[in-house]
């Protein structure tokens, strides 16, 4: 009977957050009833149910219990395969994903989703996998799970998360402890609905600062506190989404018919609105060695679309002068360089691994390591038999261990290179259509997820260097 006509042993490993509880199909009972019944259909043996609740996918290892116990059982070789419901329940974090990956290759262990698809035996299924662990890694970075859970209750029953000293002009808290509300503040009215109607009236967020300066002197606002009013959605009642959060003092009709007027009145000012940029950190200054800031502007092309310019410079040139390296290099730019060259950098950087691993089995560095193992085992004869002193031992064993984790840190560091992984990216032929279709959060990701650093080379040309993870 061959490997595959065995009945798989599995373990059912279920995760639910706080947040997730009331959510239709997260719940803990119904993916235990999927589960089981999957396992049923494809006709497994289940060995146990292992439960994390309460729990975060991006939460510490450690702090995933069950998820520790399931591994134990992994070592014991207990189990043949552990089924979940979905990728997001197993890893939403793709550095742990790869370390408890290791674990079940060691083992022998495989996974399988009810209610999704993946074939990591393909290469195409490998990059499909790690592209959608990026993306829910993403996901649960913008989600902060339980802490948004009871914000996001305590704002639909209208109470207030902030006190009076962090609400806007206009507003106060007001209530018992645990339940406070906001309320409007009589003594700010006058002023606020000054404010809606001067600007109405004018269209100038300038002209309405400069009257309202001169009418309330009282009021030490600056400019921009004016458009971060103007723009906040509690005038009309609400916050974060949700409507009738407060007392109003315009409709949302009116508020967004204001909202209309700075828009089109502002759009050159428009500024940095989307902060994923693509290559932050990842690009480092050729002369000093700085990593480049990013500053990004929406511009207007032409024929009226609307597009985001991003520039990286060396902010020690920029901001501190001590940098000769002037150089604004275009987000877009290297943007395109990288999508025309990636594969041929890869293809290079592969061959390097494997000449520089070639070396190392010629030079014969395991012989070196012995070598220098047996040094240090005469070096403690010597000092025992009491030829050498104490300080002369220090010394020398101080030596040889320098070198000794020399040789063995670029030994392992080397054949650690996951080559097969770089090939996989290569060869997929779907990468760059893919690729194309990630926002821009994603895109950041996916490069992110093999490339460490780029070092700017070109002069008018766009050339670099890059450095893989
Ligand atoms: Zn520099």
């Amino acid at each position: 009977m061959n490997k595959d006509d065995k009945i798989k042993t599995i373990a059912i490993y279920i995760r639910v957050s706080t947040e997730e509880q009331a959510k239709k199909g997260y719940s803990l009972d119904s993916q235990l009833t999927r589960l089981k019944e999957y396992a049923k259909q494809k006709g497994y043996r289940v060995y146990n149910t292992y439960v994390d609740e309460g729990k975060s996918a991006r939460s510490n290892l450690n702090q995933r219990k069950a998820l520790l116990e399931l591994l134990e059982a992994v070592k014991e070789k207990r189990i043949d395969r552990i089924i979940f419901w979905r990728l997001d329940r197993w890893f939403r974090n793709v550095k742990d994903y790869y370390k408890v990956q290791d674990i079940l290759e060691q083992n022998n262990v495989d996974w399988e989703c009810s209610d999704e698809e993946y074939n990591t035996t393909t290469s195409n299924g490998r990059l499909y996998l790690n592209i959608k662990l990026s993306i829910a890694q993403n996901e649960s970075d913008q989600t902060g799970d339980r802490i948004r859970f009871n914000f996001e209750n305590m704002i639909k029953s209208g109470k207030a998360i902030i006190g009076t000293r962090n609400c806007p002009i206009g507003f106060k808290v007001e209530g018992e402890p645990k339940n406070k509300h906001i309320v409007k503040n009589p003594d700010d009215e006058a002023f606020v609905n000054d404010l809606f109607n001067t600007y109405e009236e004018t269209m100038s967020l300038r002209y309405t600062n400069k009257i309202l300066v001169e009418k309330y002197p009282q009021y030490h606002f600056v400019y921009r506190s004016l458009k971060h009013m103007i723009t906040n959605p509690l005038f009309y009642g609400s916050y974060k989404g949700v409507d009738n959060y407060c007392e109003a003092y315009l409709t949302k009709e009116r508020w967004n018919n204001i909202q209309d007027i700075i828009k089109t009145k502002n759009q050159k000012q428009k500024i940095g609105k989307c902060k994923e940029y693509l290559f932050t950190g990842l690009l480092t200054c050729p002369v000093c060695g700085r990593r480049l800031s990013a500053n990004g502007q929406h511009r207007v092309k032409a024929n009226g679309d609307e597009y985001l310019r991003v520039n990286y410079r060396c902010p020690k040139h920029w901001v501190e002068n001590k940098c000769p390296n002037n150089k604004v290099i275009q987000e877009d730019l290297i943007e395109e360089w990288l999508l025309n060259n990636y594969k041929y950098l890869l293809e290079e950087y592969i061959y390097q691994v494997e000449d520089i691993k070639e070396q190392i089995n010629k030079t014969d560095n395991i012989s070196k390591i012995k070598k220098i193992e047996d040094k240090l085992n005469r070096l403690n004869e010597l000092y025992i038999e009491g030829i050498i002193n104490r300080e002369k031992y220090d010394k020398d064993r101080a030596e040889y261990n320098k070198q000794l984790t020399e040789l063995k840190f670029y030994k392992d560091d080397i054949f650690k290179v996951d080559l097969d992984k770089i090939r996989d990216i290569i060869n997929d032929k779907k990468a760059i259509e893919i690729y194309h279709k990630l926002n821009r959060a994603n895109k950041r990701l996916f490069w992110n997820s093999f490339i460490d650093r780029l070092v700017f080379i070109g002069n008018k040309d766009y050339d670099f260097t890059i450095y893989l993870k």
